[in-house]
């Protein structure tokens, strides 16, 4: 889910909110809502700006939104007792900014003529909008400055007879990528976008339904990986068991590839492939395709580790921890202003000098977004008294903003929508720079090659090739679609 009124071309700074997120469903498990909270402190990477939990007991919906971390607000026993219910699904939620807080978090929660219905997003919509101009226009009155909100008043008036049919109906005229979990006063309901690009899987806790973004949600409550939602795919559970439906026209698949790179968590399992062992042989990839003469791999903790101790192994060169993570400070991104964002770099790592001092040194990040946190780290390491300093950066240039719910910045702000790698180079300082190549990714996942026409994963934010259209995008500049996609620009 995401504010709708993040427009990556025309934004001119992080004002408004960029949000990732978690979701988490659990039905038929005593417990259900402490279930969710454990749920969604293992997706907390996913999001860290607020949380949400929405249970019901068999007469009635609990709900309690939260800003700030799930392990402040929901490890009180107190919070707890206020969700009763075996039924729960739960939503964590990330942003650059505070902004309008509560009334954007989630799970939403509307009372339909046909009874109460929760949802929790993870993804962002390309219409919302679009959709949100017309409801107004025709009177509908929205509370938050949410995209979800727009499939709420879809569902509310759908003029379908069922809910899972007004469900359907609502997703049929939006387009975008949305992760969903839904709960009524009968069914918890999941469902993917037609190109699942955002994950949604399946999981047992002793005949209890899980559903949740990633496998390590189902590991924290001891549950079982049962399957992925498919792409397009909607399951229903209710206490007849679990139906599956697929209500959409079938379309490529495209998940986002991003989510190996960065966003997911390294012992998460996507398609059967763990995140951490893709990461590793993107560390590998990028040591056979950009070589450097060095003493040492440093990775930029944590998010650059798997890479780095792939590029050593791939290389040959010795692995080792040149800088250390405060772990009690978020995400870089937090920081609303470039200023800060800049501070928040100094706060979260610092140079192991020891493994530095006088070394050709290798740093492996994830990625380069803005360039701040290269150019700080590089800056450290020369501090540190680093004789040369080879960056290798695990995945292609960042050159093309996301619209499906990662946060990046807009087009404009990305380091290398403006500069070529050489560029790059030199701005961050660097004695050499080199990205992981598009197919090298490819190979890293699992894929012989990327197929140009007809990519296997959502890449637009290193090829600018979106798998749907961008309709809200559009009134403030060009983006380029993906054309052998063909599915309604
Ligand atoms: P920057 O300093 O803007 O170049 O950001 C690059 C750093 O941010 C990398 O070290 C990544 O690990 C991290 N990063 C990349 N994408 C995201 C994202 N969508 N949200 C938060 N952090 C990110």
């Amino acid at each position: 889910m995401d504010d709708f009124t993040l427009d990556p071309f025309s934004s001119p700074d992080d004002d408004r909110f960029h949000e990732e997120c978690g979701v988490f469903g659990i039905f038929g498990a005593k417990n259900a809502a402490a279930l969710a909270a454990l749920g969604l402190h293992a997706l907390q990477h996913r999001g860290q700006e607020a949380a949400g939990i929405t249970s019901f007991d068999g007469r009635e919906f609990h709900s309690e939104r939260h800003i700030g971390l799930v392990g402040d607000n929901f490890s009180k026993p107190n919070v707890i007792s206020r969700l009763p219910g075996d039924w729960a699904i739960g939503h964590t939620r990330y942003s650059t900014t505070g902004g309008s807080g509560l009334r954007n978090v989630q799970p939403l929660y509307a009372e339909l003529a046909i009874g109460g219905f929760a949802l929790a997003h993870n993804g962002n919509l390309t219409n919302a909008m679009t959709i949100q101009r017309e409801l107004q226009r025709r009177g509908a009155i929205f509370q938050s400055t949410s995209d979800t909100e727009t499939i709420l008043h879809l569902v509310a008036t759908s003029q379908r007879a069922a809910l899972v049919d007004k469900i359907v109906d609502a997703l049929k005229s939006i387009e975008g990528a949305y992760s969903l979990v839904c709960l009524s006063q009968e069914k918890m309901i999941g469902c993917r976008d037609p190109h699942g690009i955002r994950p949604l899987i399946m999981g047992d806790l002793d005949g209890a339904v899980v559903l949740a973004s990633e496998t390590c949600a189902l590991d924290i409550i001891g549950a079982r990986f049962v399957r992925e939602i498919e792409p397009g795919e909607m399951v229903v559970i209710s206490n007849r068991g679990v139906d599956s439906l697929r209500p959409f026209d079938k379309r490529p698949s495209r998940f986002c590839i991003f989510e190996y790179v960065y966003f997911a968590r390294p012992d998460s399992v996507y398609g059967g492939t763990s995140v951490y062992q893709v990461r590793k042989r993107i560390g590998a990839e990028l040591a056979r395709e950009s070589h450097a003469e060095a003493d040492v791999v440093i990775p930029v903790p944590d998010s650059g580790t798997p890479a780095a101790i792939g590029f050593a192994e791939a290389s040959g060169i010795p692995f080792d921890f040149g800088i250390i993570r405060n772990h009690y400070v978020g995400r870089t991104f937090i920081s609303p202003t470039d200023s800060i964002r800049h501070m928040g770099v100094k706060l979260k790592h610092n140079a192991n000098r020891t493994v530095i001092e006088g070394k050709r040194i290798v740093l492996v990040d994830d990625s380069i977004v803005r360039g701040t946190t290269s150019l700080k780290i590089v800056q450290m390491m020369r501090e540190a008294g680093a004789a040369e300093v080879h960056m290798r950066i695990a995945s292609p240039p960042t050159t093309d903003s996301c619209f499906y719910g990662v946060d990046t910045p807009e087009k404009g702000k990305l380091l290398a929508s403006r500069m070529t790698i050489d560029e790059m180079a030199r701005y961050i300082q660097v004695d050499s720079l080199a990205f992981l190549s598009i197919d090298g990714l490819y190979r890293a996942v699992g894929e012989m090659a990327r197929d140009n026409d007809n990519p296997q994963y959502c890449d637009a934010c290193f090829t600018g090739q979106y798998p749907t259209a961008l309709i809200d995008a559009y009134s403030s500049g060009p983006v380029r679609q993906l054309s052998a996609v063909g599915d309604g620009t």
